[in-house]
């Protein structure tokens, strides 16, 4: 089968791979949309890897035994692989899980994990079932496109009576602005990159601000008066996550799903207790909530508008150049092309 693999800096190329067989409850899917996500940093770097992509979606097209799912079953792949054991992976938080998969444990029939790839091979209760009309590129969405920001909408409890700040709108800030909009939830957003910007309001967005401005903070403040009552941090810099603390209310909440391993500085009683701030990190949703997820993929009309580009998979060095481009929302890849 074909894989994308990233050969060098700032290449990439298709590669041949042997194609993944089922085992035990592990199922072959047919790969039809995979979402472009964190790796054009690896591109970006040039370190060699055929190892890309952890979102898709897909059909059932080869079982080993009876189980969960059959052939022709329509299937989102939820990232990574957890045990299917511990209490995380039992409650649905199974991406906290501490026994995840990791590449080279994988069972014999080749690895099939990367998703920028025509078939991969998963554990059946890693792929629950796409509704009925839901195209593939709008289900894979179901990973991190909308899926990271759901999770963080669920603890932050968004609805129609919350303003919320949304730092950064690359895919996770944008599906954010979906979210947060379907919600019915007032939006205001900081970003620099113009097209992401313009996204952001075409998305809903009441006001898109300019990190590098700094008349932001009080100009959220002249919009909110007393503060936003959340905020969502995706774009995973300290001056946004020190933003999101600045700008939030008192007693309001604060996500953080953009991924950083710079020290925020945070003092504990003017940031949290005296303001009586919750601060949470939140990486992905629990699996009980695909159901509500689907209902936002399958209803909103602002999905189509997150799906900037489509690329066949054989173009991937061009979809690379749109993913490191900037000019882009969500990016997805078809291995059938
Ligand atoms: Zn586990
Ligand atoms: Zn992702």
């Amino acid at each position: 089968m074909k894989q994308a693999a990233i050969l060098s800096e700032r290449r990439a190329a298709l590669v041949d791979r042997p194609e993944p067989r089922p085992h035990d409850d592990w199922v072959v899917v047919k790969v039809h949309a995979a979402p472009m996500c964190t790796e054009y940093k690896s591109f970006l770097a040039g370190a060699p890897s055929d190892s890309l992509g952890h979102e898709a979606a897909g059909e059932v097209v080869a079982i080993a035994q009876p189980g969960r799912l059959k052939v022709g079953d329509r299937v989102v792949a939820m990232p990574l692989y957890g045990c299917g054991c511990c209490n995380l992976c039992v409650s649905g938080d199974y991406i906290h899980c501490e026994d995840v998969l990791q590449g080279n444990a994988f069972p014999p029939g080749g690895p099939g994990h990367p998703t920028y790839a025509q078939y991969i091979v998963k554990p059946d209760w890693l792929l629950p079932k796409i509704p009925d009309g839901a195209p593939y590129d709008h289900a894979a969405l179901a990973c991190c496109g909308l899926g990271a920001s759901f999770g963080a909408m669920q603890l932050l409890g968004v609805n129609a009576f919350t303003t919320l700040l949304i730092t950064g709108a690359g895919p996770v800030g944008l599906g954010a602005v979906v979210n947060a909009c379907f919600r019915g939830a007032r939006v205001i957003v900081v970003e620099s990159v113009p097209y992401r910007a313009d996204l952001a309001r075409k998305l809903g967005a009441e006001a898109v601000l300019d990190p590098a401005d700094p008349a932001t903070p009080a100009r959220i403040r002249e919009l909110t008066g007393i503060g936003v009552d959340c905020a969502l941090d995706c774009s995973g810099t300290v001056a946004a996550q020190r933003l999101c603390i600045d700008a939030t209310r008192r007693k309001g909440r604060v996500a953080f799903v953009g991924e950083c391993h710079d020290d925020l500085k945070l003092q504990i009683s003017p940031d949290m207790i005296r303001k009586g701030l919750t601060l949470m990190g939140s990486w992905h949703y629990n699996l009980a909530d695909f159901g509500k997820l689907m209902q936002v993929i399958q209803t909103s009309p602002l999905i189509d508008h997150l799906i900037t580009h489509r690329f066949p998979l054989s173009d991937i060095q061009a979809a690379f150049e749109c993913s490191i481009s900037r000019q882009s929302g969500k990016i997805i890849l078809d291995p059938w092309a």
